[in-house]
């Protein structure tokens, strides 16, 4: 809990905007009380950054003002125009939301509207940049025509909003004694980063608290098995710098060194376990979770969904993201150490630490398996 409250204590810490310095120096210092060889990497991106609170209004039929969130990655725009469906939009690689579009006179795009489908408006990352503005509402937003849309609405939608080129990320990477002569390597990873306006508590001060406490105790490890902890930044950027990260290690040609990926992300609070895993790693959290947890209710997501061990189970590797559900309000600024459960993050820990031990004996036992 400790380096979870003073992450969260440092305010948002949205990629791009240019406060990353204080987290990073705490991420650095972390690592090395832990015993790590701490560095960090930086890679450059287009950013982005918003100006002024969104605003969304239906002016007919009637008027209301309508909760929304900006999308990273948005246009700017101020714009009045009628409302047309446009279908199940993907957000994020995680969800399928209904989606809207704003027309102008001309009958052209001129904004865009999406729809959560289970709460209120929280941002989200667009999977490209757009020069049209487009918001996030809530749930409930049609409630007031019976939750479908009505023939010829009008809104008016502002978003103010800038593109900035040649923004800087950084990922925090912290090797254990004994990696370089490792043969195997275990990668545990967590993101610090969060989206604008949120501490981030849970998503994710929480996770990297997970890793580096493991970094910090002892792991029963074979020889010829080693771990790394890399703390990303990026991930509501669609993981950012795990793909940097990835591209690097691409580079340096040492990418079947790695393992396995354990990736923990929000695992401060919830009321159930929901893992992503792959075949190759289900039976390995399974034998994990029966030993730690026995009591808890998992649901498995397998296939896994996106998040930091996402471009590495494209790339080949297996991976696991640890992950607690529900948590009714990541993304926002009530996302609070307070509201953070001190017995989920232990059970967090044990659990990842468990999972990084059956895959280590595994590996060293039959040279390249994480299950047996
Ligand atoms: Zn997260």
């Amino acid at each position: 809990m400790r380096i979870a409250r003073a992450l969260a204590a440092l305010g948002p810490r949205f990629t791009g905007a240019g406060n990353d310095e204080q987290a990073v120096t705490l991420l650095l210092n972390e690592m090395r009380l832990a015993g790590l060889q701490a560095t960090r990497q930086a890679y450059t991106f287009v950013g982005w950054e918003l100006l002024a609170p969104p605003r969304l209004q239906i002016v007919e039929p009637g008027f209301s003002e309508i909760p929304c969130a900006v999308m990273i990655r948005s246009g700017s725009g101020n714009i009045r125009g009628r409302l047309r469906p446009a279908g199940l939009r993907s957000v994020v690689g995680v969800f399928n939301w209904e989606s809207f579009e704003v027309l102008n006179e001309a009958n052209e795009v001129s904004g865009l509207i999406i729809q959560r489908s289970d709460g209120p408006a929280i941002p989200q990352c667009l999977d490209e940049a757009l020069s049209i503005p487009a918001v996030i509402v809530g749930s409930d937003w049609l409630d007031a025509f019976g939750g479908t849309l009505p023939e010829n609405v009008i809104v008016t939608l502002s978003v103010e909003c800038r593109h900035k080129p040649d923004c800087s990320g950084f990922n925090v990477v912290g090797a254990m004694d004994g990696l370089q002569d490792a043969t195997a390597e275990i990668l545990v990873c967590a993101h610090f980063d969060t989206m604008y306006g949120s501490p981030g508590a849970n998503d994710n001060a929480s996770g990297v608290d997970v890793a580096l406490q493991l970094a910090a105790q002892p792991l029963t490890l074979p020889p010829g098995v080693a771990v790394r902890f890399v703390i990303f930044s990026g991930e509501e950027w669609i993981q950012l710098g795990a793909n940097a990260y990835l591209g690097a290690r691409k580079r340096a040609g040492d990418l079947a060194q790695i393992k396995l990926v354990l990736n923990i992300d929000m695992v401060g609070k919830g009321s159930y376990l929901w893992p992503s895993v792959t075949d190759d790693t289900e039976p390995l959290f399974r034998q994990a979770a029966a030993e730690v947890l026995p009591q808890a209710h998992v649901v498995y997501h397998n296939p896994p969904m996106k998040g930091d061990h996402y471009p590495f189970h494209v790339a080949g590797i297996p991976s696991i993201m640890l992950l607690w559900w529900p948590d009714n309000v990541y993304h926002t600024l009530h996302d609070v150490a307070d509201a953070l459960d001190d017995k989920t993050l232990l059970h967090s820990k044990e659990l990842a630490a468990r999972i990084i031990e059956i895959a280590a004996q595994n590996l060293a036992s039959t040279k390249d398996q994480i299950c047996v």
